[in-house]
């Protein structure tokens, strides 16, 4: 059964009010002007002062004298910090979800679910802190070494989005700090109590541990602010994550100063779904991706691609499980669809739903709006199914909504053509049971995504595993394997012990 009632405001602001205090934040330092609206009711919950130009080359300063304290911290030593914050998510991890659902709308289960990443990401830096570490070549000379080696980077702006308003900052900052560098956040303007309870948690861990004051600052604003990161040359890395417009703006910006940036833009992900799958794991696997976190993960899968034999029984079945979804109060027991983020992005969906039957499509479940008596400013969208048969442009374009599209296919190359022929590449999935089909998914000529996998939906990546994609998600990999690069640079040195002086490639140059 689906929760009917919501909680008021001032009930969010005390829940709001008591984490604050337990994470440390300073609340009278956070409030001001700019009101911060729940997606749980739609109403005023808290309100922020946002930083300006000044505050962040403020920060930017502040940040450079902090990495030339902290890049010559031995790296395990370093990794100590990220351990005592990890230690902090474990203890605040309530504190932390019941922001990312204040502020998101995310279910209890997946907004704790996203503090366990941080906690993961924590882990895995603190082992990363001691092997970090680059190769030993043969040199072609006698008496010669030649190796590389790895070097802090120097300041990194984090830009995040609203939808994973904690991990993406922890997956970026965790590994930074262990690299070496500084982080300032600008997190998105949605999510500014998020934002403050974990950067208080961070700042608690500089302390515990003699770090340096300002190898963590948070800046909040709007991208107006984002902007002045971006355009900071002090700033060596930007790691920017949002939508492919937001990555548009920003990539080109960061090379003309020749700063690095590492973009985690959109996605539009699918499943393709072969006559061989067994439908029944297949469905729970598609239902999580789709309509879980209300549509609104970079990876939630958007398209089904399934065999013509077994098309009809997969959507009936798709269709069924999506009538029973419960859709409410995402603190509520029992939910699991929350609210869309606000009112624009349950509009986009309407119209993206609107363009799709225009083009042939046919809604089959879902689409409504619930709760609209007890919140009207709130947007609990009914997840959708629209069946099309051709992949028009609306199902090229990444809608960041509950929105699924199920299209047939003949043979497996026309699958894995349709999975390739959208802008973006970040993740794919496919669900087969015979093994040579989900081999050449996987192979070169398969899917092109940064993320594919086999019998598991498209969405729920574990940080062991770099994350990113390729195309207009715009190449980045971020958190686990060897994602860590980004944050440093590479020397390569040739050190000379052999009292002569031979010279590569044979060069003869006597005087
Ligand atoms: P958004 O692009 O509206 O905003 C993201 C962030 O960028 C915000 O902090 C915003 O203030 C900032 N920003 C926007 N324009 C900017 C500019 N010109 N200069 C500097 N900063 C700017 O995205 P959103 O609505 O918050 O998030 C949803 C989008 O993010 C979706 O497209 C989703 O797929 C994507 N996303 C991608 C990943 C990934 O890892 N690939 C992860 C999460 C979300």
């Amino acid at each position: 059964t689906s929760p009917t009632t919501l909680p008021t405001s001032e009930r969010l602001t005390q829940i709001a009010r008591a984490s604050l205090d337990r994470c440390g934040v300073d609340v009278d330092a956070l409030g001001g002007e700019v009101t911060n609206r729940s997606p749980i009711n739609g109403e005023s919950v808290f309100s922020v002062a946002y930083g300006d130009e000044t505050t962040v080359k403020l920060a930017v300063e502040r940040a450079q004298d902090a990495f030339k304290q902290w890049r010559v911290v031995p790296a395990p030593v370093r990794g100590a910090l990220v351990k005592r914050f990890g230690e902090l998510l474990v203890e605040h991890k309530d504190d932390i979800a019941t922001f990312i659902s204040l502020e998101v709308g995310k279910i209890t289960s997946e907004a704790r679910g996203e503090v366990q990443e941080m906690i993961d990401i924590c882990d895995f830096a603190v082992g990363l802190s001691r092997q970090i570490g680059g190769s030993t070549m043969p040199s072609e000379r006698p008496g010669h070494r030649l190796m590389e080696t790895w070097h802090p980077l120097g300041v990194v702006g984090v830009i995040s989005a609203f939808n994973f308003p904690a991990a993406v900052w922890s997956w970026n900052t965790a590994i930074a700090l262990v690299c070496g560098d500084p982080v300032i956040w600008k997190p998105s303007e949605l999510t500014p109590m998020t934002s403050a309870a974990c950067a208080a948690l961070l700042d608690r861990a500089v302390r515990d541990v003699e770090a340096p004051r300002y190898v963590s600052q948070l800046v909040i604003g709007a991208q107006e602010v984002g902007q002045v990161l971006v355009d900071d040359p002090g700033v060596a890395l930007v790691s920017a994550t949002g939508s492919t417009r937001m990555g548009n703006l920003v990539g080109p910006r960061v090379a003309e100063r020749f700063g690095r940036s590492l973009l985690e833009l959109g996605g539009n992900n699918a499943a393709v779904v072969t006559g061989s799958a067994d439908l029944d794991l297949t469905m729970r696997g598609i239902v999580f991706s789709a309509a879980g976190t209300a549509g609104q993960r970079c990876t939630t899968m958007r398209r089904v691609i399934a065999h013509r034999s077994i098309v009809d029984d997969l959507s009936e079945r798709l269709a069924g499980a999506y009538s029973r979804l419960p859709i409410g109060d995402p603190m509520a027991d029992g939910t699991l669809v929350g609210p869309m983020v606000h009112q624009q992005a349950y509009e986009k969906m309407t119209r993206a739903i609107d363009s799709a039957k225009e083009a042939g499509g046919s809604l089959i479940v879902g689409g409504g709006r619930r709760l609209a008596d007890a919140a009207p400013n709130a947007y609990y969208a009914e997840p959708a199914i629209v069946r099309i048969d051709e992949q028009a442009p609306i199902v090229r374009e990444e809608t960041f909504a509950p929105l699924l599209y199920v299209l047939p296919y003949d043979d497996l190359d026309e699958a894995i053509a349709l999975q390739n022929d959208v802008p973006q590449g970040l993740s794919a999935s496919i669900f087969t049971q015979d093994q040579a089909e989900a081999e050449r998914f996987l192979s070169s000529e398969g899917a092109d995504c940064g993320i594919v996998n086999v019998n598991i939906g498209t969405s729920g990546a574990e940080i062991g595993g770099a994350f990113g994609g390729e195309k207009h998600t715009g190449g980045g990999r971020e958190s686990g394997s060897d994602a860590w690069r980004a944050y440093m640079r590479r020397a390569t040195n040739t050190v000379n012990y052999s009292g002569e002086l031979p010279l590569a490639q044979g060069v003869d140059f006597t005087v």
